[in-house]
């Protein structure tokens, strides 16, 4: 049996099936353990068959007065698979403290006071001190924002949006792939948005936001980190190869911005980073070795893996429709 997780002074676990404790398999080095841990099961688990485990773990995070938030996507222990990346299932119980507003992976189930969800790359808890929270519901899904007062504002566009988004990401695909929707803020400048884990989405320097300016950037982001949500965590591989994930996720983002009037200029202005790139004579071989690719001087992510992975999917788009 492995498991990702580790032994440290802040990690701990201790695996159990039928009420027997799994003997852990790993050298420890000074009660230190790297992940994965390998545990030995009393008997080999044929295929097909099934086994119940019980994971009794804890990790603790650091903490003091003035930290403002508290993150994390990677505070449970896992069935590791040789590295291939995985959806479960959780079913999350939690004791908040006071004062902090919350995003989760998870839907509340008001029954069983847990937040559950199927099919999720990762499971991730997010706490903001004095944070604000507005949610709004459409056809089932649940949108909630945090956000400080000084980020209110663009933090009403990126609701907005995101309703909107999903109500037409919905109309053209047929589903939405989850219950929910979180968007937290992220840093301080406008450095776009990531997604921090299965229904929750950073957007940074919402408290940059000015009276009176166009919408265009809050739109655009957001739009853009939604689509991140069926291409990043629900239908691919996420990490590798990356300009699949994103092209598809610019694609779907684009279909949306053109639709809407929002950026009429969204489509050439990607595909004219590639063709710039070319015009450079930049090498801009897709699926390039790691050795190659360190020695790249240009903005490789941008120019390739954005600009002309979104390229490809307009081409395919055009060719098979
Ligand atoms: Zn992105």
């Amino acid at each position: 049996l492995a498991i990702d997780w580790k032994i440290s002074a802040s990690f701990s676990i201790d695996i159990t099936s039928e009420q027997k404790s799994l003997t852990l398999l790993n050298t420890m080095k000074k009660s230190f353990a790297e992940s994965p841990l390998y545990y030995l099961l009393s008997e080999p688990l044929d295929p097909g068959s099934k086994i119940k485990l019980n994971l009794n773990f804890k990790n603790t995070f650091e903490s003091s007065e003035n930290k403002s938030e508290f993150g994390s996507n990677q505070w449970y222990p896992r069935l590791y698979w040789d590295g291939l990346q995985t959806h479960d299932s959780f079913s999350v119980k939690l004791e908040i403290p006071e004062g902090y507003a919350l995003a989760i992976s998870g839907r509340l189930n008001e029954n069983t006071g847990r937040y559950t969800i199927d099919r999720a790359k990762s499971f991730g808890i997010y706490l903001g001190k004095d944070q604000n929270t507005e949610s709004c519901e459409i056809d089932d899904i649940l949108i909630t924002t945090l956000f400080s007062d000084k980020g209110a504002k663009a933090a009403k566009v990126c609701l907005e949006t995101a309703v909107d988004c999903i109500k037409f990401y919905k109309d053209w695909l047929g589903f939405y792939p989850y219950k929910f929707l979180y968007i937290i803020p992220g840093g301080r400048g406008r450095w776009g948005g990531y997604p921090f884990s299965t229904g929750i989405v950073v957007i940074h320097g919402e408290e940059t936001y000015k009276e009176g300016e166009p919408l265009t950037h809050w739109q655009r982001i957001t739009a853009h980190e939604i689509g991140h949500q069926y291409w990043g965590e629900w239908v691919l591989d996420p990490n590798s190869p990356a300009w699949v994930w994103i092209g598809m996720g610019i694609f779907a983002d684009t279909e949306y911005i053109l639709a809407r009037k929002i950026d009429p200029q969204r489509r050439q202005g990607w595909m004219s980073n590639y063709i710039k790139g070319i015009s450079n004579y930049y090498d801009t071989t897709v699926d390039i070795p790691p050795a190659s690719l360190a020695k790249i001087k240009y903005d490789h992510n941008n120019t390739v893996i954005h600009s002309k992975g979104f390229s490809i999917i307009s081409a395919l788009d055009s060719v098979l429709g």
